[in-house]
């Protein structure tokens, strides 16, 4: 054993032992430590500093209680989280998830990725993360502004714009964004830049929405541009049917792919014609509806329920763009089979430990969610620079500056692996890249 590795086993150690259950914590926590051993052995002084041991504890975490009066006149509580994880080169910076999965172990394994994240794109941002257990699916317009103005009463003690800046994730769009930010205007008077995700009325950036579906597939396309490709002619298998998803399956249809599916919680549509990510659009961001009623409009695609990734189809890319580990490794054999030649993470930590061991067994090319999905963060980093000028950029100009920032991702990751000998393994690539800087600045501030 090196002298890296004894050390990754003892910080390891200490983690589980102050706290055993926090698993999709501990998940994260492996893939990172797994892909940055090498860069320990080469810098024996981040192991003195014991930047691990540092690194892995959150700067500050804050769990309260978030009272809300349903329609019906109840009182309901739900729990409301903030993980302020590292602060070195950046205010906090990370979505807000609404989701009956949401606890601890999530929001820190979110919040730990979101540090590596934020720092390959470039701009000078934190990491963090948030959110609550309330599951918005259901709850009425009143009910939803109810709860968001609550969860706000409690974050905005912690929130500001040169502090910690807080932006929608799973269950949290504009909608949510704006109740939000009224609350927060209500507490504190005006502060553009406290959040980011906004409405174009009140200081959004232009391109925010689509920057995350977007950025996937710049980087995509940066990826196959590697190995003299393009997406022309290519089919995509996409999960999910949220934001990360709808402007996906966009930029996928204008640069000459076809999308064949898109799913939800209870199941997946197939049309081999190709998604049309404006009905997508129009059913769940406008009627907030089921994928199930895209069926019902669109003569060529069929609904059918359960997983999409149990549904065996040819297809060039893959594209999870639902949420954590789902892909495990029956599923990555199935997309093996089915021909995936590339697997590219709108989601965060999309694929199971055994789904990567399996694709890289099968050498199909994994992009880490921290790399091909940095679009959505990089685009709100915009948002903040654009709030503190009081401008707003035009579509094009923000839209240019993410292509060009996923390509550089797309760059240096590849760059970090190739200068560590592990090939195209982008997602080592992309931990190492990401942590460099984190590291340096670490390390240059102190203990
Ligand atoms: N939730 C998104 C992410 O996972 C965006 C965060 C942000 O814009 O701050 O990166």
């Amino acid at each position: 054993m090196s002298e890296a590795t004894t050390y990754i086993a003892k910080v390891r150690d200490e983690i589980v032992s102050r706290d055993p259950n926090q698993p999709e914590f501990l998940e994260a926590i492996d893939n990172f430590f797994n892909s940055i051993t090498p860069v320990l052995e080469k810098h024996p002084e981040y192991i003195k500093a014991n930047l691990l041991g540092r690194l892995t504890e959150p700067e500050r975490a804050f769990q309260f209680r978030v009272p809300w009066v349903d329609d019906a006149g109840n009182v309901q509580v739900n729990r409301g989280f903030r993980v302020q994880f590292n602060g070195a080169i950046g205010p906090y910076k990370g979505g807000l998830r609404f989701h009956p999965s949401v606890n601890l172990s999530i929001v820190k394994f979110l919040g730990f990725e979101q540090i590596f994240k934020n720092s390959l794109t470039g701009l000078p941002i934190g990491g963090a993360k948030g959110g609550s257990d309330f599951d918005p699916k259901g709850k009425s317009d009143n009910e939803v502004m109810r709860f968001t103005q609550s969860f706000m009463t409690e974050l905005q003690k912690h929130i500001g714009p040169d502090l910690d800046v807080p932006a929608g994730d799973i269950g949290v769009g504009a909608r949510e964004i704006g109740f939000m930010y009224g609350q927060y205007r209500r507490l504190n008077g005006y502060q553009a830049g406290v959040l980011t995700g906004k409405s174009l009325q009140f200081g959004g950036s232009l391109a925010r929405t689509e920057a995350t579906g977007f950025g996937l597939l710049y980087y995509t396309a940066a990826m196959l541009k590697d190995q003299g490709e393009t997406l022309e002619g290519k089919t995509i298998k996409l999960s999910g049917a949220g934001n990360v998803a709808i402007y996906a399956a966009q930029k996928a249809a204008e640069l000459g792919a076809t999308v064949l599916t898109a799913s939800d919680s209870n199941g997946y549509v197939y049309d081999p014609n190709g998604i049309d990510y404006k009905i997508v659009k129009q059913i769940k961001e406008v009627e907030r509806g089921r994928i199930k009623d895209y069926a019902d409009r669109v003569a060529t695609a069929t609904y059918y329920e359960g997983s999409v990734w149990d549904f065996d189809v040819d297809y060039d890319i893959a594209l999870p763009c639902a949420t954590q580990n789902e892909i495990d490794g029956g599923r990555a054999a199935r997309a093996i089979q089915n021909g995936a030649k590339i697997v590219n993470a709108g989601a965060n930590m999309p694929c199971t430990p055994e789904a990567v061991k399996a694709f890289k067994q099968a050498a199909v090319i994994v992009g880490p969610a921290k790399a091909a999905n940095a679009g959505g963060v990089a685009v709100s980093a915009l948002e903040m620079s654009q709030n503190s000028e009081r401008l707003s950029w035009t579509f094009e100009e923000v839209d240019q500056l993410l292509k060009r920032i996923m390509e550089d991702i797309f760059k240096e990751s590849a760059e970090a692996a190739k200068t560590y000998g592990l090939g195209n393994d982008y997602l080592a690539g992309a931990n190492i890249a990401g942590f460099k800087k984190v590291a340096e600045a670490m390390m240059a501030q102190g203990v």
